[in-house]
């Protein structure tokens, strides 16, 4: 979103949640790619012929022991440098920059050469923790070998054998030491009924709406065994399903319009987006789009949940207002193009069948999650058709991206400076364009490499 690109990358609905950066540093033919493939299973290994794209920028997903993390090879980034050891340390520095731990990897065969040494420097000097990996170590009879890389003071160093495996776990247990903690994807009650929260200001039709679709299937919440239901959520059987309808308390009660209360009904409204997955905005068709409902529309984009909104009265709605009402979303409704819409009738029941197929349409927006190789083949193309425009001489480009979560789609871009804010939204459309996200907030983060 753009609106948050000026913010600290913290700040994003959900926390930091990402996925730790593993960026690999050594020079040629020390077995960098061939411990790439081993990390990672060589289940991403076909990327390489993905045209546009090098190898050495595209980040791969890698798993040890249930963590996630993803792993760059920084080799051959650097088409400035000049000499061999120019090249290393430009790599070096870009790993320093960009990831959360570094794993160098040196040939134990052939020891320390002076291309090694530079990076030593470098990497002595940051503050990014290291892990050590002496490759090629094919057999006991080598191991001694790495252990005299001690003296590189950077710790403890790893012998393996890219090719063959061994050693391969002591050295990912290290690397899972060095990478921050992050913490499990919010999976809060998974496979546990949809969270819906239905918005809207009073009397647009929240509470008809609620009581047409719960009808006779209203479900008693103390009845349904082994859920903890808040007491005033309401469990509601749609499309052959269980869904949870969050604060239906706060629906059902009247809403006095003097101040004090609309403060109160305004937090209500939010702590119900908060809580749910999904958000159904509720507007009178006959009415013009307010402040207020904008609002609400800018909760549900910050707290980063799905969107439908329902037009709801639509009986009421005649040719002239139809008109109107289309040039008005236009104008209004411009920052959410993406979510689906749907006239309906609380009062009599017309089209509230098609809540449910617009709420699974937003629900699956907000949950797709898009490949390292697939996204990157699409930032590679983006970057070539629609290069940043130059800024006071500079001209800055994204290097890499990967989904850092779902719920909603959050995205790293990894940058050699910081975007325009338009160059970002115009990054949000094109990701809509090839990928859909129907019904969900995008978030952007950047993390430009000085
Ligand atoms: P990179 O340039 O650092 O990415 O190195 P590569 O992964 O392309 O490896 C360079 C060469 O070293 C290749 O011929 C690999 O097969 C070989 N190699 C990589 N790892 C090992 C290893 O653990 N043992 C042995 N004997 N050879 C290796
Ligand atoms: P809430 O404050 O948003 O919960 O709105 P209510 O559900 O209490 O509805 C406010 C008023 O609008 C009531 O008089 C409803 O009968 C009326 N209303 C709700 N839905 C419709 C509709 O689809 N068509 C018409 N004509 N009136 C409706």
């Amino acid at each position: 979103m753009t609106e948050q690109s000026d913010q600290p990358l913290d700040a994003t609905p959900g926390g930091d949640a990402r996925v730790p950066v593993l960026a690999i540093v050594g020079r040629p033919n020390v077995g960098k790619s061939t411990l790439v493939n081993r990390i990672i299973g060589r289940r991403e290994a076909v990327v390489e012929d993905v045209p546009g794209v090098t190898r050495d920028r595209v980040p791969y997903e890698a798993s040890w022991n249930g963590r996630a993390f993803t792993v760059v090879d920084t080799g051959g980034w650097d088409p400035d440098a000049r000499g061999m050891a120019q090249r290393i340390a430009g790599q070096a520095e870009i790993a320093i920059s960009l990831a959360d731990a570094v794993l160098f990897v040196v040939d134990a065969a052939v020891g320390i050469t002076d291309a090694d040494e530079a990076v030593v420097r470098i990497l002595r000097k940051a503050d990014k923790p290291v892990v050590l990996a002496a490759n090629k170590v094919d057999d006991a009879r080598t191991e001694a070998e790495a252990y005299s890389l001690w003296n590189l003071g950077l710790g403890e160093p790893y012998p393996v054998s890219a090719l063959h495996g061994r050693g391969s776990g002591d050295m990912l247990d290290a690397i899972l030491k060095a990478l921050p903690e992050t913490p499990p994807e919010s999976e809060a009650e998974v496979g546990g009924p949809r969270r819906i929260a239905i918005v809207g200001r009073p009397n647009v039709g929240k509470s008809s709406l609620l009581n047409k679709l719960a009808g006779e299937d209203r479900v008693v919440v103390d009845n349904v065994a082994g859920t903890t239901v808040d007491p005033v959520d309401e469990l509601v059987e749609l499309g052959g399903r269980t869904w949870r309808f969050i604060d239906t308390a706060g629906i059902r009660k009247r809403v006095k319009s003097a101040s004090g209360h609309e403060y109160y009904a305004s937090l209500r409204t939010a702590t119900a987006i908060d809580r749910a997955e999904v958000a159904v905005l509720v507007l009178d068709a006959q009415q013009n789009i307010s402040e207020q409902d904008v609002r609400i529309l800018q909760t549900v984009r910050e707290a980063g949940r799905a969107l439908v909104i329902a037009f709801n009265k639509w009986d009421l709605v005649d040719e002239e207002r139809r008109h109107y009402l289309e040039r008005e979303i236009e104008r209004e409704l411009v920052q959410v193009q993406w979510a689906p819409r749907i006239n309906v009738t609380a009062r009599t029941g017309w089209h509230i069948d098609r809540l449910v197929p617009a709420l699974d349409r937003a629900l699956e927006g907000w949950e797709t999650r898009i490949g390292t190789g697939a996204l990157n083949t699409f930032l590679g193309r983006l970057v070539a058709e629609h290069p940043h425009p130059v800024r006071s001489g500079k001209q800055p480009k994204v290097l890499f991206g990967t989904q850092a979560t779902t719920a909603p789609p959050t995205f790293i871009l990894f940058t050699s400076g910081k975007l325009d804010a338009a160059y970002e939204r115009y990054i949000e459309r094109r990701l809509r364009e090839e990928f859909g996200f129907i019904g969900t907030p995008i978030i952007l983060q950047q993390r430009p490499r000085e």
